[in-house]
């Protein structure tokens, strides 16, 4: 998936002598800006906990991005109940875009953690994509058949480190 790049600062840019540490807070951070009304947004919901916008580069109309106030670079570091919330208000943004005459018959939640898996800010955000027949959004996926022994040494492997 294709997300934006090139026309924001690139936050993987070394600061203040730290390399290849991303930005963590304050005025460099834009998601910070925007929970602070320091930065503008078109706003569909803010909270005590999160604030839902517009995104400003939408890959489909009525993509909008749900953001904890508190920062956090990504899931590691996002506090669990800041999560829960972002999801509960992704719901909720779902459900109302669904409401709405919009035209959507379909949602697509996405959350980008980690340069690899395509994040571009990193002040984490879960992505709200309403969905219609033809709207010419795609995600290519190239699934692989692992035999059920590979399944079951992945699993167990991921189990091993579970907390
Ligand atoms: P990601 O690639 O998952 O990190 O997504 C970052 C998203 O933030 C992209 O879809 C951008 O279009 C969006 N974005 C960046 N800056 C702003 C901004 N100032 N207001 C709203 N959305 C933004
Ligand atoms: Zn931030």
């Amino acid at each position: 998936m294709t997300w934006l790049s090139g026309l924001l600062p690139d936050p993987m840019e070394p600061r203040s002598g730290v390399r290849n540490v991303p930005e963590v807070t304050g005025p460099g951070c834009i998601f910070c800006a925007i929970a602070d009304g320091e930065a503008e947004a078109s706003a569909v919901h803010t909270d005590e906990r999160v604030v839902a916008f517009m995104d400003i580069r939408p890959v489909v109309r009525g993509h909008l991005l749900v953001v904890p106030r508190r920062h956090a670079i990504g899931l590691a570091d996002l506090d669990p109940d800041d999560g829960a919330h972002m999801f509960r208000v992704a719901q909720r943004m779902a459900a109302a875009i669904r409401r709405s005459d919009l035209h959507c018959e379909g949602i697509n939640l996405f959350l980008a953690d980690g340069q690899a898996a395509g994040q571009t800010i990193f002040h984490v955000h879960l992505h709200v994509l309403p969905r219609h027949p033809g709207d010419g959004f795609r995600v290519q996926l190239d699934p692989r058949f692992p035999s059920r022994s590979e399944l079951d040494a992945t699993a167990r492997r991921v189990r091993e480190t579970l907390a």
